[in-house]
């Protein structure tokens, strides 16, 4: 049977941008363009994507992203593949509802339970703080992993105040005891001298997990600090171009390849880095730093690879820090028990945008 693309929704603010996508005999599909400066992404969505597809017959993923990206190949860049995430997601969610099976198992796997890491995403928490909210976490949910944040974000070696990461990679792993992984992430602060200092105090504080300890965008700093430490150097979630991961992947810069479905242009460009990531023995540890779609779609794509890394990264921050992920999706699709999620068994992604929400944002509709 053939489907063709009817009529494309968009539900957006600044932060988030929902899409909704009709085939011609009525059946839909929802997913989501890539977090922040949403409202900017949405723009660029009806403008480069949408004129494309309408009308069009769906017959692969890759057939999709072909045609998108050939038509507008002048712009292969961060921000067409945030908005191409919206129309790959909301085609996946509708596979999976026509068939009447969740992603998951589009994809070979099966649904259940998943590992995750109880993400920090602060750096203002000083670590006496950290550790604290981080035990409670803990001692609440189940977690058995954990990351926290050293250095400054693309600080040039600075700390976020001075002494703060000596301080928090003693004290945090110290309160969280053994028999919890700790993982830290960088965001690429340090030069590759620095990192490799700071890598060996990691050791000797039983941090397993060094996330972009240098600039991304310098593979050949992080690829120094890699080889010179024992711990696993991670990277990745900010690369969204194929030529680029065949890079980091063939010269093996980092221990752990960490894509993000959203900013990667959806799950199919996703799955594409996971293979190649696979082909040379390398885990993938997605990236996923908010509870918006992306999450749900990195618990389908985690369980479906065989080279997944240990647990999902599931962000720990609430109303303060997120205040616009509050009620998103109808339901707790983000509940942990045991230091597990469960991925939404329902067709498709197996979560809904809340009605609320949908009425609160700002609408666009382009049909044929
Ligand atoms: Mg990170």
């Amino acid at each position: 049977m053939e489907f063709k693309i009817k009529k494309i929704e968009t539900f957006t603010n600044v932060h988030i941008s929902a899409v909704k996508l009709t085939m011609d005999d009525g059946s839909t599909g929802w997913g989501q363009m890539s977090t922040y400066c949403a409202d900017i992404t949405c723009e660029i969505f009806h403008r480069q994507i949408v004129p494309h597809i309408l009308g069009v017959s769906f017959s692969s993923f890759e057939s999709v992203e072909n045609l998108i990206l050939r038509k507008e190949h002048k712009f292969p860049g961060s921000y067409l593949l945030r908005a191409f995430s919206g129309i790959d997601t909301a085609l996946w969610d509708w596979l999976g509802k026509i068939k009447r099976v969740s992603v998951v198992e589009l994809l070979g796997g099966q649904p259940g339970k998943l590992r995750a890491y109880g993400s920090s995403m602060k750096r203002d928490i000083t670590p006496k703080n950290e550790a604290q909210r981080l035990c409670k976490l803990r001692d609440e949910f189940g977690f058995d992993a954990f990351k926290f944040r050293i250095g400054s974000e693309c600080g040039n070696g600075k700390d976020e105040w001075e002494g703060r990461t000596e301080e928090i990679i003693q004290i945090v792993p110290k309160a969280l005891g053994h028999g919890v992984e700790k993982l830290v992430d960088a965001n690429s602060c340090y030069f590759h001298i620095d990192a490799i200092e700071i890598g060996k105090k990691l050791i000797d504080n039983d941090i397993s997990h060094f996330e972009e300890p240098c600039p991304y965008w310098l593979p050949n700093e992080t690829k120094k600090v890699t080889e010179a430490l024992e711990i696993d150097v991670t990277g990745g979630e900010q690369d969204c171009d194929i030529r680029i991961w065949q890079d980091l992947i063939d010269r093996k810069v980092t221990d752990i390849m960490q894509p993000d479905v959203m900013y990667m242009g959806g799950l199919t460009r996703a799955l594409r880095v996971a293979e190649m990531a696979n082909k040379a023995n390398i885990p993938c540890t997605p990236h996923a730093a908010n509870l918006s779609l992306v999450t749900i779609c990195t618990m389908h794509f985690l369980k479906s690879i065989p080279n997944s890394g240990k647990y999902l990264e599931l962000s720990i921050e609430g109303s303060d820090y997120y205040p616009w992920q509050v009620d998103l999706f109808d339901g707790t699709p983000f509940e942990v028990k045991e230091g597990q999620c469960s991925i939404p068994s329902g067709p498709g992604w197996g979560v809904d945008f809340n009605k609320k929400w949908l009425e609160k944002s700002s609408y666009k509709l382009c049909e044929i």
